[in-house]
C-alpha cells in the first residue's frame, strides 16, 4: 500500500498553495535539490568528463527509461529518455510511416495536442509521400479505423484529452488499428504518473510522453520512447543522431543503428536535467500506480461533487463516468480566465485552456481531501460572489 501522507512531505509545496496543476509541471521533490547540487559540484565540478564514465551518465537515458518502464508496463530495455517529447512523437511517426510504405492516411483525433499534430505536419511535408493528417472528433475515432481500412499507416493519439481529460480506451482502438494492419503511437503525456498503463497489455507499437508534468521530473525535464520490442529492431530512426550510432564511440563515417531502443536516442542527453528526474522517480519506485489510480478517481469525484453542489454557473467538461478519465477536471464557465485567476490569487492553482476550459488535475502523491475541499470552498466563493469579475483578472499573461 502507498502511504500518500508520506509522500506529501517529499515535495516543496509553498505555505497557502493548494497545487491543482501538477498534470501540467508537477511540483519539485525536496530530493532532486541535493541529488542536483551534488550532480554539479561531485560530478561535473569533480570529475569534468569523466562523469561520463565514472558517474554514469552515459547510461542514465536507459536507466531512468527503464523506471518509467514499470510504470507504463514496458519491459525493461524498451524505454529511453532524451529530447522533448515533440521530437518523440516526430521519432516515433517516423519511423511508423517507414514500417508501413504505401499506406497513406495518418490519423489522430480534433482533442490531440497541438504539438503532436504540427510535428507531424511537418514530418509529412519533409517526406513529401502525400501522407494525409485526418482528425475527426475523439468519439469517431473507431469508425473512421474501420473505414479507412488498408489504406491506414499510423493511428496517432494521445490516451487522455489535455483539456477534457477523456480517455480513449487503448487496448481496443489498438486491436482496431491492428486489424486493418496498422501501427499505433500513444502519446502518454497525461496518462504516465496519472493512472497504470499497460503498453505490452495493450500491444502498443510505440509510445512516448513527457517527465515534467505527473512524473515531478522539473520544467525542461527529458521525454520518453517506448518500442514494442518486437518492432525495436525493425524502426529506423529519422534522427540519426551520434548517440543512436550502434558504436558512437568508433565515429565511423556512416550511420548504423543501435540496437533495440538505443537507437531511439540523439544527441547528448541533459545530465543535470536527469539528476533532477532521477530524485523524481525515486518517490514513484515506492508507489503502487493501483492505489494512486484509486485515490486519484476519489480526489477527482470529491471535486465534481463538491463543485456542482455549489457553482451552478461551472458546466463538467469531463467525462461523468470516472472510467473515462484521466487525473484531472475540467470545467467549462465563458469568464474561465478570469476566474482561474482568481483562484491562483487565492492560492488554488489549477489552469485555463483556450477557449473556455478551467482545469484542474488530481495528484494524490501530494494532495489530499482537505486539499480538495478547501479548493472547492474558495471557488464556490469566487463564483457565487463574482469575484473574478475585476480588470486585473482578465489581462493573459503569455502562459495560461
Ligand atoms: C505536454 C504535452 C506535450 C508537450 O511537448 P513538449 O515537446 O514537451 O513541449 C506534447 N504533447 C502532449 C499530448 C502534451 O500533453
Amino acid at each position: 500500500m502507498t502511504d500518500f501522507k508520506t509522500t506529501k512531505k517529499l515535495f516543496a509545496l509553498p505555505e497557502g498553495v493548494i497545487y491543482l496543476d501538477g498534470n501540467s509541471l508537477g511540483p519539485l521533490p525536496l530530493a532532486a535539490q541535493d541529488r542536483v547540487a551534488s550532480c554539479l559540484r561531485d560530478e561535473w565540478g569533480g570529475m569534468l568528463i569523466t562523469g561520463w564514465n565514472k558517474a554514469g551518465w552515459m547510461d542514465q537515458p536507459r536507466a531512468l527509461g527503464d523506471r518509467i518502464g514499470r510504470l507504463i508496463g514496458a519491459a525493461p530495455g524498451s524505454t529511453v529518455v532524451g529530447d522533448t517529447l515533440s521530437i518523440k512523437v516526430y521519432q516515433a511517426l517516423a519511423s511508423a510511416l517507414e514500417l508501413r510504405p504505401g499506406r497513406s492516411v495518418i490519423l489522430s483525433d480534433s482533442g490531440n495536442f497541438p504539438t503532436d499534430l504540427y510535428m507531424a505536419e511537418g514530418l509529412v511535408r519533409s517526406l513529401g509521400q502525400g501522407h494525409r493528417i485526418e482528425t475527426p472528433a475523439p468519439e469517431d475515432v473507431a469508425a473512421q479505423i474501420a473505414a479507412i481500412g488498408d489504406d491506414l499507416a499510423v493511428l496517432m493519439l494521445t490516451e487522455v484529452d489535455y483539456r477534457t481529460g477523456r480517455r480513449h480506451d487503448m487496448a481496443a482502438l489498438i486491436r482496431a488499428a491492428h486489424e486493418v494492419g496498422a501501427l499505433v503511437i500513444w502519446d502518454l503525456a497525461h496518462s504516465a504518473g496519472a493512472f497504470p498503463v499497460d503498453v505490452t497489455g495493450a500491444d502498443a507499437d510505440f509510445a512516448v510522453g513527457c517527465t515534467y508534468k505527473y512524473l515531478n521530473g522539473g520544467p525542461g525535464a527529458p521525454a520518453f520512447i517506448y518500442v514494442a520490442p518486437r518492432l525495436a529492431d525493425q524502426a529506423r530512426p529519422a534522427l540519426s543522431g551520434w548517440l543512436g550510432h550502434e558504436a558512437p564511440f568508433a565515429f565511423d563515417r556512416d550511420y548504423r543503428p543501435g540496437d533495440g531502443i538505443d537507437r531511439m536516442r540523439v544527441g547528448t542527453p541533459p545530465v543535470v536535467q536527469m539528476a533532477a528526474l532521477e530524485a523524481a522517480l525515486d518517490v514513484w519506485d515506492r508507489v503502487d500506480m493501483d492505489a494512486v489510480r484509486t485515490q486519484s478517481v476519489a480526489l477527482c469525484e470529491r471535486f465534481i461533487a463538491g463543485v456542482e453542489a455549489t457553482c451552478p454557473d461551472l458546466r463538467l467538461a469531463s467525462p461523468r463516468n470516472a472510467a473515462m478519465r484521466g487525473s484531472q477536471v475540467s470545467f467549462h464557465f465563458d469568464n474561465g480566465y478570469a476566474a482561474m485567476q482568481a483562484l491562483i490569487a487565492r492560492g488554488v492553482i489549477g489552469d485555463f485552456r483556450a477557449p473556455d476550459i478551467m482545469r484542474f488535475g488530481f495528484t494524490p502523491l501530494y494532495i489530499d481531501e482537505s486539499d480538495v475541499d478547501q479548493a472547492v470552498a474558495i471557488l464556490s466563493d469566487i463564483m457565487v460572489n463574482r469575484l473574478w469579475d475585476r480588470p486585473a483578472y482578465h489581462t493573459r499573461a503569455a502562459v495560461t
